[in-house]
């Protein structure tokens, strides 16, 4: 156990171990705890000297993470090996846990973008549309992780990864937008090119499989705010049911001169 690995939020009701500089124990041995959320500390870890059988269920130590100091988590069958329980009796007293695997916390789009004491919390672009057609400005809220969704396929052939979509709840108040509000449940796109995780309505993603975005010339955006019919809706109020099957918009975030190029993907 030299590898100095920050314990962090993909360790959330798991066993760990820390070498702490200056344990409250004279043998040397390293603090086992087990890993969960504090509903206003944050993320922390409970136990105590690793020797010591009772300090599982009888913890005598509180650990606050991220710490600096050298650590690993434990695997399930170790942990189950040394007769640790799946979770401590204890863990109710602290509330509602996050799930205990959440693919996002190790999803490489999202990586670095978690809260250090709140890991599944993260900020999302959210919106009510494109702000050419909503007079709306983009918004970044906070949005806490709880599911991971179905996955957008990539068109056949493309050999693109599927897109994965999670499932979040809006942690703080929009400003200025009407259609996402405070407490709702809301979907997004991890790493949608650009800056930031993107928030998608159920309209976007039902015809998203039907239309390639060619991304951004600026920021690398690759999906846009508004379903591409609504965007050429914007765009060509008059085209009726003849709807462009390609146009370019300028990129939502950007502007001019940056843009994207929209267009409909040939029926295979
Ligand atoms: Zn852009």
């Amino acid at each position: 156990m030299t590898k100095a690995t920050s314990v962090d939020g993909a360790a959330v009701l798991r066993w760990i171990e820390l070498e702490l500089p200056e344990p409250p124990w004279r043998e040397r041995e390293p603090f086992l705890g087990f890993v969960y959320v504090d509903p206003q500390a944050g993320l922390s870890a409970k136990g105590g000297r690793a020797g010591d059988p009772q300090q599982a269920e009888q913890p005598s130590l509180t650990v606050r993470l991220p710490i600096g100091v050298p650590g690993r988590v434990l695997g399930d069958d170790e942990a189950g090996g040394r007769g640790l329980p799946a979770t401590p009796s204890w863990l109710p007293h602290f509330g509602p846990q996050p799930p205990a695997h959440g693919p996002w916390r190790t999803d490489p789009g999202l990586q670095g973008r978690f809260h250090a004491q709140f890991p599944d919390d993260l900020q999302v672009l959210v919106h009510d549309g494109e702000p050419r057609r909503t007079g709306k400005r983009t918004e970044l809220c906070w949005v806490r992780v709880v599911a991971e969704e179905a996955r957008l396929a990539a068109p056949a052939g493309a050999g693109e990864a599927a897109t994965r979509i999670y499932v979040g709840e809006l942690l703080n108040k929009p400003h200025g937008l009407s259609t996402v509000t405070a407490g709702e449940r809301i979907r997004f796109v991890p790493a949608p090119g650009g800056r930031h995780p993107l928030y998608v309505t159920a309209a976007y993603l039902a015809e998203r499989g039907e239309w390639d975005i060619a991304p951004c010339s600026s920021c690398g955006l690759a999906e846009t705010l508004d379903p591409p019919t609504v965007m050429a809706q914007t765009r060509f109020p008059d085209a009726g049911e003849t709807a462009p099957v390609m146009f370019t918009a300028h990129c939502a975030l950007c502007g001019p001169p940056a843009h994207q190029l929209v267009q409909r993907r040939r029926q295979p």
